[in-house]
């Protein structure tokens, strides 16, 4: 392999739009069989917007007012779906959010605070059997449309859910479809939950799905694979892909990610749409296969 050859291959990866920390990522993606997907933001455009809110029957304070509370705590959040609940609730003009204080953040789980005194939650749904009829209703509603839920708990009582949508992709079907045709194992993983991770998979035509994932276990994901010899890339934006792309043979950051992500990755594809992975798999073969 020359120098030149390779260098040549890096130019023209920039090109389309695919930036190469150096020429032996190239080697590396060349090798990879696997490819772990991350959803939001990566499959999806990552650009989340409310779609519903769905007020417990029966408690005093309407739809309105308990989005207001749960934005007011979001504010502390840069989460997706903190930029969704604030950018609805300020739409609604009820006046400024009121400003949360002891404001907590758990990974992968939500949010929480105090606002006018009181104790506000912002999580996912967890177990559903706890919750009133209408609002479990609420979620699997949601979740069967690919959207995620929210659970808003005012002083520990269930009061809203809030339903944020994301679309994929306008191009991650075929982005899809193209990977395996290159011979690629599509694999969705996200945290999200398991019914809307199963339906935007189905939209995208993937059926290896692994929801509510931590951080910390994609990573291990990553090394199960691994050990049973596959060769894997991971494909993220977030600050809780970082460790995953860490421990991939090949970390792929999405533009517009986390810097984190985009530190973790050995690549970075700086187009909007997601065909860039398969093309940045094809040159990596085409460069490689004409130098010998
Ligand atoms: P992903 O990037 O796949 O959505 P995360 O690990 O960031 O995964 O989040 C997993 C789940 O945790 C979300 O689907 C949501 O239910 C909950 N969650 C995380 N952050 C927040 C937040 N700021 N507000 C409300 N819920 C959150
Ligand atoms: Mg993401």
């Amino acid at each position: 392999a020359t120098p030149t050859a390779l260098l040549a291959a890096t130019g023209r990866g920039a090109r389309l739009g695919i930036l190469v920390s150096g020429v032996e990522a190239l080697e590396r993606l060349r090798k990879v069989d696997t490819v772990v997907l991350d959803k939001t933001g990566t499959l999806t455009t990552g650009r989340m917007s409310v779609v519903a809110v769905t007020a417990a029957a029966g408690t005093d304070a309407g739809a309105a007012e308990v989005l207001r509370l749960a934005a007011a705590v979001e504010q502390g959040s840069d989460h997706p779906l903190a930029r969704a609940l604030v950018t609805h609730a300020r739409r609604q003009g009820n006046g400024p959010l009121p400003r949360p204080v002891r404001f907590a953040a758990v990974p992968g789980s939500g949010v929480s605070a105090l606002v006018d005194g009181e104790e506000v939650a912002v999580t996912r749904p967890g177990e559903l059997h706890g919750l009133p009829d209408d609002l479990r209703e609420a979620v699997r509603a949601a979740e069967t449309a690919g959207h995620t839920a929210v659970l808003v708990r005012v002083a520990d009582v269930p009061r809203a859910v809030i339903s944020v949508g994301d679309t994929p992709r306008s191009d991650a079907y075929r982005a899809v479809e193209h990977l395996r045709r290159l011979g690629l194992r599509p694999v969705l993983a996200t945290g999200d939950r398991e019914a809307t991770a199963r339906a935007i998979a189905g939209q995208l035509g993937i059926t290896e799905i692994h929801a509510e994932v931590l951080p910390e276990d994609k990573a291990a994901l990553v090394a199960t694979f691994q050990k049973h010899g596959s060769r894997v890339a991971v494909v993220g934006d977030g600050v809780n892909d970082a460790a995953a792309l860490a421990a991939a043979d090949l970390g792929i950051a999405m533009a517009g990610g986390a810097d984190a992500a985009i530190g973790a990755a050995d690549v970075t594809l700086v187009r909007e749409d997601i065909q860039a992975l398969p093309d940045a798999v094809r040159l990596a073969r085409h460069t490689l296969a004409t130098i010998r």
